[in-house]
């Protein structure tokens, strides 16, 4: 019987991180060695929103450049890996069955916010890999039933990977250097996430907007943390896999659900 593989939650930071050196880059890079190679990845990004849940079902989905004023040279990178029409058949059947709709997306490639810590993870990109759209006019609450009726998936090795951002302010984004401290506000949601995540409190992570301390701040929009509680959803005890911060206002904080 394979061994459950843990559901994660990972900051992807900006693109850049692909070519600046940083301990979240070196987090990443040590990633997928840490995890082992799991036979598909479920991966829902902040990058693509749609109303309902859809799910790519490209067999080679192409890489997407989604992101404006980075250097030239991450225009050129690819991620090659291949699609899994199969699995995304699999992922739409489980939603459904637990009455959340979705559709599958036949032509919808892999964003930054997949492509970029897979890049990283598994950079030889021979692991198949499906997408999940987000839906940010949806509560936390949806994405947790999301996650669990997922939560099968890890215990057939197939990696639940959810990628947003633990605090997300870019109006503050551009006022700091890559390596500085964090911002207090950023600290105090990050500190607050961590205490929560690991004490396994989800009826107040559910509520983050009301009891974490700055969420509106650090989320003026929710699309980067509602891939957590996808993550949340598939695993069972959290614990802490990284925790960094870049730009002063960027928590990289990582995740492990299993
Ligand atoms: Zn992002």
């Amino acid at each position: 019987m394979p061994t459950r593989i843990p559901a994660l939650f990972v900051s992807h930071g900006a693109p850049s991180i692909l070519l600046d050196e940083s301990p979240t880059r070196s987090f990443l890079q040590q990633l997928g060695r840490t995890v082992g190679r799991p036979k598909g990845i479920v991966c829902i990004s902040a990058h693509w929103g749609t109303a309902a849940p859809q799910v790519t079902l490209h067999p080679q989905p192409a890489t997407l450049y989604d992101f404006g004023g980075f250097p030239e040279e991450l225009y050129q990178r690819t991620y090659p890996a291949p699609g899994d029409p199969t699995l995304a058949q699999q992922v739409l059947t489980l939603l459904r069955a637990d009455g959340v709709p979705a559709e599958p997306n036949p032509s919808r490639g892999l964003d930054h916010g997949v492509w970029v810590p897979l890049m990283l993870s598994y950079p030889a990109a021979d692991v198949p890999v499906v997408q999940l759209s987000v839906q940010p006019d949806a509560g936390p609450e949806q994405h947790l039933a999301i996650g669990r009726a997922l939560r099968s998936l890890p215990d057939e090795g197939i990696l639940i990977l959810a990628s947003g951002a633990a605090t997300h302010n870019l109006r503050d984004f551009s006022r700091y250097p890559l390596l500085s401290p964090p911002v207090p506000y950023a600290r105090e949601f990050a500190d607050w996430l961590k205490d929560a995540v690991l004490q396994g409190r989800t009826d107040e992570l559910l509520q983050y907007r009301q009891r974490a301390p700055h969420a509106r701040l650090n989320h003026p929009t929710p699309e980067h943390f509602l891939p957590l509680f996808v993550a949340l959803g598939a695993g069972g005890a959290g614990r802490i896999l990284h925790d960094a911060y870049t730009y002063g206002v960027l928590s990289m904080a990582a995740f492990a659900w299993q």
